[in-house]
């Protein structure tokens, strides 16, 4: 039968170390894993914030994300504006700006050139129908 021993750190148990230090330190070891994970995850997201061809820094995260995947949609031609209810300002006399929602208060803005979608501005409802009201945007 084995015998129970003290270990150095005062703890008492079988083997040749303690594992409940072992233990310890191995949850440790996985803590600072996770945090450092959450860190990286954290840096990835501002760079691809930062990457992307609107300002993003006034929009919520939740909001931010559906406009990454909805420009990375139009790049890959996954879906037109039209499949993202998107509307041309017509009414405006300026068809070549198309307005985009995102979820129920945010709009992406962009303008459509011969080289494809220029994506302009992502907008709040409230931002974006004074924009609208001072003339939108017809340069
Ligand atoms: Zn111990």
């Amino acid at each position: 039968m084995a015998r129970k021993k003290t270990f150095d750190c005062g703890h008492t148990g079988y083997g040749k170390f303690c594992h409940r230090c072992a233990d310890e330190e191995r949850q440790r070891r996985e803590k600072q894993s996770r945090k450092e994970q959450k860190k990286q995850q954290r840096q990835a997201w501002q760079e691809h914030l930062a990457a992307a061809p609107v300002s993003l820094d006034h929009v919520p995260p939740k909001t931010a994300r559906k406009v990454l995947e909805t420009i990375e949609k139009l790049r890959r031609g996954q879906a037109t504006y039209m499949q993202l209810n998107g509307k041309r300002l017509i009414t405006m006399g300026q068809r070549n700006i198309i307005s985009i929602p995102i979820g129920w208060s945010w709009r992406l803005v962009c303008e459509d050139t011969d080289e494809g979608l220029v994506f302009l501005e992502v907008l709040s409802h409230e931002a974006y129908n004074n924009k609208i009201s001072s003339g939108g945007w017809d340069k």
